[in-house]
């Protein structure tokens, strides 16, 4: 194990960028099929499947497959409490200490299953999880962008109703094209009314005008992905100015195309602009990576010092939508280990 390696496995780490629907590996899948037979099967045969293709994907949209039949395997409380219990405990294992897991919430409503009834089921888990672990999480509940403003609403709905008990924000994901960010406005100025964070996945799969959108139109206090960014000088000035951290997932990007390798994340763009980055594994089971892994390839493929390396997950601790005293506790912990 090289010295960075060793540094970034016992580095406390915060994630802000995690689909619990993305998270589950092929153990996880196991349990949840209850050993029937016709579910083990095909569920070999798509974890064969995703391992034999380096955990690529030839097109969005056959990413957006490969999350479905994830999410097909949810579908009680209980399996949604498992899924949390799981994902804890491999977070906890590479020394996360906080996260934000983002639910999809709209997913869960389109499938007309009860909302209230796994979302507590989720919570009670990770009460119990963290604190047996000592990591603590908080939840987001994503609305799917093309499915239109009124689904994002009913989304933000549930948002309010759960904001003392967990969940931190509304986001929006799914296809850019087909949900622009002027749908948006209004529901994102209502869900900061009720005392909401707001979040947007932009500029993954669409160029800069759509993180621009994200800023202008939505206010997003944080941006999901953001890749495209880099090619706008324009947008990185914006995203500087406003202060607003990008939640960078270069593996997920490999993965699904966007980008040909890890070394041509714009990693050093961002740094070099002084705009906000952090890593985040996005799916971490779907890619094949965790945060651990994002952040040794970045320090291998940039040549980051075990400083730039800490500097990215203290960016992370200080983006979270934590009271200000619990990001100082992170941050203590982060130059805890930085200095040892
Ligand atoms: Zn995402």
């Amino acid at each position: 194990m090289s010295l960075s390696e060793e540094f970034i496995s016992r580095l406390p780490k915060v994630e802000l960028h995690l689909h619990l629907e993305g998270s589950l590996r092929p153990e996880t899948f196991r349990e949840l099929s209850r050993g029937r037979n016709s579910m083990v099967s095909k569920i070999e045969r798509w974890v064969l499947d995703r391992q034999k293709q380096g955990y690529r994907y030839a097109t969005f949209g056959d990413f957006i497959e490969a999350f479905k039949f994830a999410v097909q395997l949810l579908e009680t409380p209980e399996d949604y409490a498992l899924a949390t219990v799981r994902l804890m405990e491999w977070l906890a294992e590479q020394n996360v200490k906080y996260a934000e897991i983002t639910l999809a919430a709209g997913v869960v409503l389109w499938k007309q299953q009860s909302l209230d009834r796994i979302y507590e089921a989720v919570r009670a888990a990770s009460l119990e999880a963290g604190a047996r672990l000592g990591l603590r999480v908080n939840w987001i509940f994503d609305a799917i962008r093309h499915f239109g403003a009124e689904h994002t609403r009913e989304v933000l709905h549930w948002a309010s109703r759960y904001r003392s008990e967990g969940v931190v924000a509304l986001g929006v994901g799914g296809d850019e094209v087909r949900g622009p960010a002027n749908l948006f406005g209004a529901v994102f100025c209502e869900a900061r009314d009720c005392g909401l964070h707001t979040v947007a996945h932009a500029g993954e799969t669409c160029g800069p005008e759509s993180v621009r959108d994200a800023v202008e139109l939505l206010k997003a206090e944080r941006i999901g992905h953001g890749l495209t960014a880099a090619r706008d000088p324009e947008v990185m000035a914006l995203l500087r100015e406003r202060g607003i951290p990008l939640e960078g997932c270069p593996g997920s990007n490999v993965s699904i195309g966007l980008i040909p390798a890890f070394g041509d994340y714009p990693l050093r763009t961002f740094l070099d602009a002084g705009v906000t980055i952090t890593l985040n594994s996005d799916d971490p089971a779907l890619f094949g990576t965790s945060i651990g892994q994002e952040l040794s390839m970045a320090a291998a493929e940039f040549l980051l010092s075990a400083d730039q390396i800490a500097g990215l997950c203290e960016n992370a601790a200080r983006a979270a939508f934590l009271p200000e005293d619990e990001k100082q506790q992170l941050l203590a912990q982060i130059r805890q280990a930085v200095l040892a």
